[in-house]
């Protein structure tokens, strides 16, 4: 692989630089409704979480995607997050794996 400038985004709970496709996207859709956007395309201000499940409940904790959204985000949301979450982590953590084998 050729040497380039990789990406970098900061996860909004942890604070780390990491590479933009180690990171799952949370977007604010301009209908103001908060997403998870695994491929990256979603239109919206964007806010970038490790995709980890613990740096997701540490999000929650300290409200860390409401600062990064500048939008209130409600229980209810961060519930069905959650859920979208969890049921992207396997597909997101296979996808890293096959990165790796290729590089
Ligand atoms: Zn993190």
């Amino acid at each position: 692989m050729r040497p380039r400038k990789v990406p970098l985004r900061k996860c909004v709970a942890c604070q780390l630089m990491m590479p933009k496709r180690e990171l799952i996207r949370v977007v604010r859709t301009p209908s103001d409704e908060v997403e998870i956007d695994l491929k990256g395309k979603k239109a919206g201000r964007g806010a970038y979480l490790c995709g980890k499940a613990s740096c997701f409940k540490l999000a929650r904790k300290s409200k860390a995607l409401d600062r990064a959204l500048k939008l209130p985000v409600g229980d209810d949301i961060y519930d069905s997050l959650e859920n979208q979450f969890a049921a992207v982590e396997d597909e997101f953590l296979a996808a890293k794996e096959l990165d790796q084998d290729e590089a």
